[in-house]
């Protein structure tokens, strides 16, 4: 087997099959390959079935440089993975057996040949096949050598765009850049672009990292998180301390998710002072001082009150920034006007007030996941460019 090394991943267990396990071992598998140069090219699952082992062993080792096995190694009659490398291999001893740091079964280890890739046998148990893979990487790499490729990758963090009106606009750029690839990682708080870089160097894989990276500076600079987490929340405590500015909240229809968000890191306490969660129109006024006419007029889900929420938070807790959000989450209380999604939120510094109105697609979490976020990051940016 010549050419650029990839790889096979079995997983072995009737548990697999039926559902009652969740395979862990695959993803695991694929980003330790992937990142040692021998990415994973397919994978599969197969049951407690001698036979079947033998036939999808012999059929991976035909296809890929390395195959790598986990499960059905122990010593009871359900696990035949054993007898099925056995078959596959016609017998043959296993040219290495490496022992296992965390259990008893140790990993097997079998050398290519002329037109069968590498085969390394490892046990299910996640913490046994984690030890054990990492003690096989010397022999991976003494047999596939030359042909593993360095891969490289960075991360940066958006908010704020879907990846629909993201990709077209990143694509192209990166296409340009020879050697680099991209993905789009989108999750109810933003998209992450994964750059990858495969075949060269590491000076290589830095410089081609960095040119696609100012390829897409521009476009992706209004959406960017820089703080090294990717977390809004990072960005805003890290702005709010450099001008020494606090932070309250008054939430409505986010319930307190974002304070819960805003108090996950330690140190959130330098920024943080403390927030309200005003569900009712009454706690609105008790708590936050929105007035009922206010209320009346324009309807709990409305800019104004949003408004009124963020500078409420503000005099309760003497902050120099406050953020209010109320909205429709969904799935009842959505009108003609006002739909299932529409959100107000609004964000207070001392330079003033900004209020926005969102519709924000999904069920009851996503909306308020994603209506939480854009008011974190309609926040940070105010502080960002505050003067
Ligand atoms: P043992 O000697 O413990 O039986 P084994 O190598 O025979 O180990 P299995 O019997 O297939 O492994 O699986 C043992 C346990 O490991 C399973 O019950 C499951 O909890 C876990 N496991 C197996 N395969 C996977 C997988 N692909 N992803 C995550 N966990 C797994
Ligand atoms: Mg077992």
């Amino acid at each position: 087997m010549t050419g650029i090394a990839r790889s096979i991943v079995l997983t072995i267990g009737d548990e697999l099959l039926l559902g009652r396990t969740l395979d862990s071992n695959s993803a695991w598998l694929a980003d330790r390959l992937s990142m040692l140069g021998a990415p994973v090219g397919r994978m599969g699952t197969i049951g407690d079935v001698e036979e079947d082992v033998a036939d999808a062993v012999r059929d991976a080792r035909s296809r890929a440089a390395l195959v790598v096995t986990t499960g059905g190694l122990g010593p009871t009659a359900d696990d035949r993975t054993l007898a099925g490398v056995a078959a596959a291999t016609a017998g043959r001893v296993p040219d290495a057996e490496i022992p296992n740091p965390r259990g008893v079964e140790p990993a097997r280890w079998y050398e290519p040949e002329l037109d069968t890739g590498a085969l390394l046998v490892l046990p299910g148990p996640p913490r046994e096949m984690t030890a054990l893979f990492e003690a096989s990487v010397p022999r991976i790499r003494a047999s596939l050598g030359d042909r593993l490729r360095t891969v490289r990758t960075r991360t940066i963090a958006t908010t704020g765009i879907p990846e629909s009106r993201l990709a077209p606009k990143i694509q192209p750029l990166v296409d340009g850049v020879d050697g680099v690839d991209v993905a789009f990682l989108p999750d109810l708080h933003g998209v992450d672009l994964r750059l990858r870089v495969q075949g060269s160097s590491e000076r290589e894989a830095t410089r081609l990292l960095d040119a696609a990276e100012s390829a897409i500076a521009d476009v992706v600079r209004p959406f960017r998180l820089t703080a090294p987490s990717g977390d809004v929340v990072e960005a805003l405590t890290d702005a709010l301390l450099a001008r020494g500015w606090t932070l309250a909240l008054g939430e409505s229809c986010t319930g307190g998710g974002i304070g819960e968000r805003m108090t996950v890191r330690a140190g959130a306490s330098r920024v943080f002072l403390g927030g309200v969660v005003a569900y009712s129109n009454e706690a609105k006024q008790v708590l936050l001082g929105v007035s009922a006419a206010t209320l009346e007029e324009h309807g709990a889900v409305s800019e104004p009150v949003a408004a009124s929420m963020a500078e409420g938070a503000v005099r309760a807790f003497a902050a120099d920034c406050g953020l209010g959000i109320t909205g429709i989450a969904g799935p009842g209380g959505g009108s003609e006007e006002k739909p299932v999604g529409t959100v107000c939120y609004a964000a207070a510094t001392p330079e003033g007030v900004v209020v926005t109105t969102g519709r924000f697609r999904g069920d009851r979490d996503a909306v308020r996941r994603r209506s939480g976020q854009a008011a974190l990051v309609q926040l940070l940016r105010l502080v960002e460019r505050a003067p």
